[in-house]
């Protein structure tokens, strides 16, 4: 693994505002927020994406994650909503290859949304759904990650 900002940030030797850390997780401003207290909630050993992440970090890091989504309800920043995400791989948008959870503070027209691609409006029969079920249960065992 070469260079890796958040693996830097969580060892204190990059700048950021952190707002809370353990030996586990590392949680700190996004310095380029969609809304103000936009936070990043990271594992403190590295994981490039969520095939590589150790399971009981990920378990800390959405508990710490729904602990961070209180505090921001309950502080000053203008928070009626939260939007959680976690973006793994490059089509999904990751740009930082270092797993990451973003708690995002959200209220009425903030201007953040999803786009949604052509035929979204139309729904899958249920024929549809119930083969693509049954392809991702069969890949459930296969898929397992690494503890
Ligand atoms: P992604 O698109 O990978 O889900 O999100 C990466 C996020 O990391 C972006 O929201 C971006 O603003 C944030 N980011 C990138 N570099 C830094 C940095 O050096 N410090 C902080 N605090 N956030 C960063
Ligand atoms: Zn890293």
């Amino acid at each position: 693994m070469g260079h890796c900002i958040f693996c830097e940030i969580a060892a204190g030797r990059a700048p950021a505002s952190i707002v809370a850390r353990d030996d586990r997780v590392c949680a700190f401003l996004d310095i380029q927020p969609v809304n103000p207290g936009h936070l990043l909630v990271v594992p403190v050993r590295h994981a490039a994406s969520l095939a590589d992440l150790n399971p009981e970090d990920g378990a800390h890091l959405f508990r710490v994650a729904q602990k961070l989504t209180a505090a921001v309800r309950h502080s000053a920043v203008r928070c009626e909503g939260v939007t959680l995400l976690l973006a793994d791989g490059k089509a999904a948008g990751q740009e930082v290859f270092h797993v990451h959870l973003h708690v995002i503070p959200r209220f009425s027209e903030d201007g953040f949304g999803f786009r949604f691609g052509t035929g979204y409006s139309e729904l899958p029969s249920r024929e549809d759904l119930d083969r693509v079920a049954a392809s991702i249960r069969a890949a459930i065992e296969d898929a397992r990650p690494s503890a």
